[in-house]
């Protein structure tokens, strides 16, 4: 498989180039050369796999010319040992992807890119410095993920005191090869930083400089995975067992058993709460290569950029807002150029609904479904639940998108509600704490905390690694 970028299609890549650069010199972002499909007799057995086998069969046809199949199969089985459970919860399924290390669905890309990243520069001497800039949730993952990576050190930026103290032990709490820089500043200060960084001389010459966020290729492909593996067990007609680590507090959640039960066996409608568009990308890929997937609803905070644009055809990215689904707060969502580059706006609008939801009813959600079920949702996947309940509403309308849609319905769980305790607890009471965030919270913070300034990033960056 080769990769050009979205905005010059003339100069073919590796998939080793375009992850260790993660950027197109162009600007542009790295796109397949057109998206693999599953064998029929992969898709005819997809059922049937677990999710280990079906990780190597949808990320091999993606590296199979940098990475060999031994090695990828190592690599799937460490990054991928934690669970992704499709959780049966009234009338849909929650897919729960919060069970990695940092509790947010960005352990499945950052763990595979940081693998990826030890194998292919493997024979490299000098050493790669990861800057990434962070509102929350991607920093954990990254420092998590690259955390005793050797030949690999990574910095994070997170704007100072905007970030929850359990984030901040997640990004500065490790040590080792992960540093933290706590920036006086906001999280577009902290970007404006990491860019000037890649431009900056002096720095590039003494440090190898790469990024890791959430535009980088090899973060992309392991998030088709798990669209993949739940759309393939519903197809079979199965869903999970209820995993004890699974956030309900009481009540069985059996409410709607039948209208859900009945929907099995069919393609599957996936609800993805969405900012960057990351993760609905991954979806629309898995759903390309050949996975039972029947379409998907893009649902947003206020920042609704992507919803209007499905409703009206213009595209007005604006500067973002910040709601309590925080990290979903993206104006202008960075992989619109990806999705943009496979398919016509038709094509989009035919495959993707959009709704956008309001922390009010983001709130009355996750009050409600405790309620009705006990299920206990954070604040990015009740605005999941929010819009499939909009959906839903809206589907008796003849000229609606899905409207003879009778198959099971699947909202993905981005993050586990306990990391978001501020908001959940006071509209559901105390949130248990799933091990990997208790021993996070136990952690000490380790950062410099520097002006939002350039100058004082590189003077920074050039003690920490000298
Ligand atoms: C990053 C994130 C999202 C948004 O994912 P994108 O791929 O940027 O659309 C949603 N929920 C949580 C909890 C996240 O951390």
């Amino acid at each position: 498989m080769k990769y050009y970028s979205t905005r010059d299609r003339s100069t073919p890549v590796s998939f080793s180039a375009a992850a260790l650069n993660g950027l197109a010199s162009d600007g542009g972002l790295f796109i397949p050369q057109e998206i693999p499909q599953f064998s029929p007799s992969v898709r005819s057995s997809l059922g049937t796999m677990n999710f280990i086998e079906l990780a190597f069969e949808t990320i091999r046809p993606y590296v199979h010319e940098d990475i060999p199949d031994s090695v990828l199969g190592d690599m799937v089985e460490s990054a991928f040992n934690f669970p992704a459970p499709l959780v049966p919860v009234d009338d849909r399924f929650v897919l729960e992807l919060f069970h990695g290390p940092t509790a947010a669905f960005k352990d499945f890309g950052a763990r595979f890119m940081a693998r990826s990243f030890a194998y292919l520069r493997r024979n490299e001497d000098r050493e790669l410095h990861i800057l990434v800039a962070t509102s929350g949730d991607t920093g954990g993952a990254v420092a998590d993920g690259f955390f005793g990576v050797e030949g690999i050190a990574v910095t994070v930026l997170y704007p100072k005191g905007r970030v929850s103290p359990l984030q901040e032990r997640q990004i500065a709490g490790l040590g080792g090869n992960v540093s933290a820089i706590a920036v006086e500043g906001s999280f577009d200060d902290c970007q404006r930083l990491v860019k000037s960084a890649f431009v900056h001389p002096e720095l590039s010459r003494r440090l190898n400089l790469s990024s890791a966020n959430s535009i980088n290729i090899s973060r992309l492909v392991p998030q088709s995975v798990y669209y993949v593996a739940a759309s393939a067990l519903a197809k079979s007609g199965r869903y999970s067992q209820d995993g004890k680590a699974t956030p309900r507090m009481r009540g069985t959640g059996e409410g709607q058993r039948a209208v859900r039960d009945g929907r099995l066996g069919k393609d599957v409608l996936f609800c993805v709460p969405s900012g960057n568009f990351g993760n609905l990308t991954a979806g629309l890929y898995a759903q390309a290569m050949g996975a039972p997937i029947a379409g998907f609803i893009a649902a947003t905070n206020i920042n609704k950029t992507v919803p209007e644009y499905l409703a009206s055809g213009v595209y007005q990215p604006r500067p973002s807002v910040a709601t309590i689904s925080n990290a979903m707060d993206v104006g202008a969502p960075s992989n619109f150029e990806r999705m943009t580059a496979h398919w016509s706006y038709e094509e989009l609008r035919k495959n993707i609904h959009g709704f956008w939801v309001d922390d009010g009813k983001t709130k009355e959600t996750i009050a409600r479904v405790f309620d009705t079920s006990g299920y206990v949702l954070d604040p990015h996947g009740a605005v999941g639940w929010t819009a499939v309940d909009q959906w839903l509403a809206a589907k008796e309308d003849p000229a609606h998108p899905f409207a003879g849609f009778s198959g099971p319905v699947a909202v993905l769980g981005t993050a586990h509600p306990a990391k978001f305790a501020e908001t959940v607890e006071p509209l559901v009471g105390p949130v248990p704490v799933p091990p990997s965030l208790a021993e996070a919270m136990g952690r000490t913070v380790q950062s410099v905390t520097i002006r939002a300034d350039v100058e004082a990033l590189v003077e920074t960056l050039l003690t920490l690694r000298s």
